[in-house]
């Protein structure tokens, strides 16, 4: 299954990947992170986008 244009599984993860990141900002702006809340923000935002580049690595379904 390579060289798909349009892959569900991936878009779910990219979709994953954005709700993530806005999440993250959106809070952020609503108030002061702490450095450990912050770090955890990154940390799931590295975990979401390490999930998409495994899943197109290993089902190459990449752009
Ligand atoms: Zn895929």
């Amino acid at each position: 299954m390579r060289g798909l244009l349009l892959c569900s599984e991936r878009q779910r993860l990219e979709e994953e990947l954005v709700e993530t990141r806005t999440r993250g900002r959106n809070l952020s702006r609503l108030r002061q992170l702490t450095p450990p809340e912050r770090a955890a923000w990154e940390q799931r935002e590295r975990a979401a986008q390490a999930r998409l580049r495994d899943h197109e690595t290993q089902h190459g379904c990449q752009r």
